[in-house]
């Protein structure tokens, strides 16, 4: 089958043509029809995730068709379309398992970083893990939903009732969690790159009620501000946005560093945290919003061989909304 292969920093994704997976006790074999692109994608590319797997097929935001059983594997019926995310094993006996809090998991193994994920034809998953996903999606529309939307969702819950939400960095989570919140009644902020008219009238399309530069304060302080840009600096400057016991809450794996800031932008018992991963709940959690509620999707697909275009246009900023490959129709 062909795949993407990334085999260490410093080198593109080289098409590769790997032996089909086979699908161990408990996996299922799966056609990938849609594979999202993720920043996370990008941090492993760039070498600032711990340890991934070499050489490694990237890709955690997988939909597709399960193709083949293995061994006591029959969750899904061969035929059924299923979604396969970031999380793709747990231990299920750590303290952080056995609280609920899988995300947290010492042993994790993360689809697309310590397994092989879905820059590829065929891709195995463990069926614990997998997903079914809302019909109402094409599978390129479904793909996004399995990182951005998901752990995007994740730290729209961390933000318990905020009414008023800032988003900082307004890409491929924040669109769809923009929709998200405003389907719960929250009033939604977007803060894009300085300048950025484009970005900051997609966000308004999308149900903003205000948008702006990252270097302008909002129109009134806000209950909670996610921050999805990998930006440090915009800790403090998030701080300062949110009103006293208000919570700034970082979504992505990885950040450049913070800069130091006044104990006062703290101070009035202003939270910060960050978002680690996702839970099988916190699929399901979101899953079901997206089923009820349609969330407009923009993705923009490359095949399967552009991999790096699609990396490359997702550093830039060039993308609006999610990139999603596809892999070349069937021969
Ligand atoms: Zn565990
Ligand atoms: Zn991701």
């Amino acid at each position: 089958m062909r795949a993407m292969t990334f085999s260490g920093t410093g080198h593109p994704l080289g098409p590769t043509d790997l032996p089909p997976p086979l699908p161990g006790p408990g996996q299922i074999l799966i056609r990938v029809r849609a594979c999202g692109v993720c920043r996370t994608d990008l941090h492993i590319v760039d070498g600032e995730i711990a340890d991934p797997k070499l050489p490694l097929v990237l890709g955690h935001q997988i939909v597709g068709i399960v193709e083949g059983q293995g061994p006591g594997a029959d969750r899904f019926a061969v035929g059924a379309r299923v979604g396969v995310p970031w999380l793709g094993w747990t231990c299920g006996v750590c303290p952080f398992c056995r609280s609920g809090r899988e995300n947290l998991c010492d042993r994790a193994r993360f689809t697309g970083c310590h397994i092989d994920g879905g820059f590829a034809e065929l891709t195995v998953a463990d069926q614990r893990y997998c997903f079914a996903l809302p019909e109402r999606y094409s599978d390129v529309e479904a793909a996004p939903l399995l990182c951005a939307g998901l752990i995007g969702y994740r730290a729209l819950r961390a933000a318990g009732d905020a009414r008023r939400v800032g988003l900082f960095g307004f890409g491929a989570a924040a669109h769809l969690i923009a929709q998200a919140a405003v389907h719960e009644g929250r009033e939604v902020h977007a803060f894009t790159r300085p300048g950025d008219a484009a970005g900051q009238a997609f966000a308004r399309q999308l149900g903003a009620v205000w948008a702006g530069g990252s270097d302008q304060p909002p129109p009134a302080p806000l209950d909670a501000a996610l921050i999805f840009a990998p930006v440090g600096a915009l800790v403090p400057v998030a701080l300062r946005a949110v009103a006293k016991g208000g919570a700034v809450i970082c979504a992505g794996i990885h950040m450049s560093d913070i800069p130091s800031f006044p104990y006062a932008d703290l101070w009035g018992e202003r939270n910060l945290r960050s978002i680690a991963n996702l839970t099988r709940a916190d699929g399901d959690a979101f899953l079901a919003l997206a089923g009820a509620a349609p969330i407009a999707i923009r993705a923009r697909t490359y095949p399967l061989g552009d991999a790096n275009r699609a990396l490359d246009d997702l550093r830039a900023g060039r993308i609006e909304g999610a990139a999603v490959l596809v892999p070349d129709p069937r021969p």
